[in-house]
């Protein structure tokens, strides 16, 4: 479906009140693209956030893990609390789009979309302001570093929900290749842990003429590589989901030379603790066992990075219930999938209980990619379903 191929007319008060304004939300989207900043740097857009949501009326709070923003609105009686929360990093990536709007800082772009994700919190944030059309508190929170460094983690530690206490939280992520504008829901496990591993396998180098005299690491090495994926087709159960990768190795210069050692960088991916215990048990392991029975050593060095993302069965519901009122059972994607990306917003998840939701940016070049551009045309219905869901949630 294309929403913009089919106009219709505006007999949603939300979206007549969010186009007034799409203009200038649009302008704000393409100036966030054309100045993005990496993880904990991001002090022009977080300034430029705040200023907006203060002079619409918000309580704003900055500096909450170096440039986080939380802006906070109160109306009526009502003691519900609601969290939406955005992302507002960019990515170590030239950008290759060529378009008008394109990165001025060399070497960093917004490539997965964030810049779009805070112009829509914003736009919602605008109406919701002027509009006051529910009872009780809402926090919109602006979180660093999505992509590396995990600000979430870093909000949370700094007191985000002691200073912000929500009932539920919410946040959403762009998705290429999904119909412009169509929105997935998951209950349960949506986007994967992520883990990484560096593994070196030190043997005794040597002469390549004279193997018996030397600990092979590289043929240690293969060996543990191709049972690495045993692992997963032999002590994960079938009907989960584990992804282990190696993605680098490296050794030696030189032919005729045994090298001394092997490094290894491996990436694992589950969708649930005890797979995830699984791999972090069994992959150090099967590496030294396998190091061992060439007269190597492994020496694992195994970093936990995100935890998955569990959407809260409660609140998934309601949150499909309300895209399902709001643009009719169409517009929601049937039997949408996890994804096996990772998402720090699973820290806020496993703190509160909430939904991460998806919107599609249609067929457009993949996140992360150096020509992925942001969808404009997903800002006003992404935005009047954050208006929606506040209304539902707060009423
Ligand atoms: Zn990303
Ligand atoms: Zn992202």
């Amino acid at each position: 479906m294309n929403i913009i191929a089919q106009p219709q007319r505006l007999n949603d008060p939300v979206e007549q009140g969010i186009a007034a304004y799409l203009d200038e939300i649009i302008a704000l989207r393409h100036d966030l693209h054309q100045y993005p900043e990496l993880a904990f740097q991001e002090r022009r857009t977080s300034k430029l956030i705040a200023s907006h949501l203060s002079s619409w009326g918000y309580d704003v709070t900055t500096g909450i893990a170096g440039t986080g923003v939380v802006a906070t609105l109160k109306r009526g009686a009502g003691e519900r609390r609601i969290g939406i929360r955005a992302d507002m990093d960019a990515l170590p990536i030239e950008e290759a789009t060529g378009l008008g709007y394109a990165s001025s800082n060399p070497g960093v772009m917004h490539a997965c979309g964030h810049d779009g994700h805070t112009s829509i919190l914003l736009a919602a944030a605008r109406y919701l302001a002027e509009s006051s059309t529910f009872e009780g508190t809402l926090h919109l929170i602006f979180q660093p570093a999505e992509e590396i460094g995990a600000g979430a983690r870093k909000m949370i530690s700094e007191g985000l929900f002691e200073r912000f206490p929500v009932d539920a939280i919410f946040g959403l992520h762009n998705w290429p290749g999904v119909p412009l504008g169509q929105f997935g829901f998951v209950s349960g496990p949506a986007m994967a842990s992520v883990d990484q591993a560096k593994i070196r396998i030190v043997g005794k180098g040597g002469h390549g003429a004279e193997p018996h005299r030397a600990v092979d690491p590289v043929l240690a090495s293969a060996s543990f590589i191709t049972a690495l994926q045993s692992v997963v087709s032999r002590n994960v159960d079938p009907q989960e989901m584990a992804v282990a990768t190696v993605g680098s190795i490296h050794a030696g210069s030189a032919s005729n030379v045994i090298p001394e050692s092997v490094e290894l960088k491996l990436t694992m991916r589950a969708f649930t603790e005890t797979v995830r215990q699984q791999l972090q048990e069994r992959i150090p392991a099967l590496a030294r066992a396998q190091a061992d029975s060439f007269g190597a050593v492994a020496e694992v060095d195994y970093r936990l990075g995100f935890p998955a993302l569990i959407n809260h069965r409660e609140e998934t519901d309601f949150a499909r219930g309300v895209a399902i009122a709001t643009f009719g059972p169409a517009r929601v994607e049937e039997g949408f999938k996890p994804r096996t990306a990772s998402e720090d917003f699973a820290f806020m998840l496993q703190e509160k209980p909430g939904s991460y939701l998806f919107v599609g940016n249609g067929e457009t070049p993949p996140l992360h990619s150096a020509h992925y551009d942001f969808n404009d045309a997903i800002i006003a219905p992404a935005a009047r379903y954050w208006v929606r869901l506040a209304e539902a949630f707060l009423n």
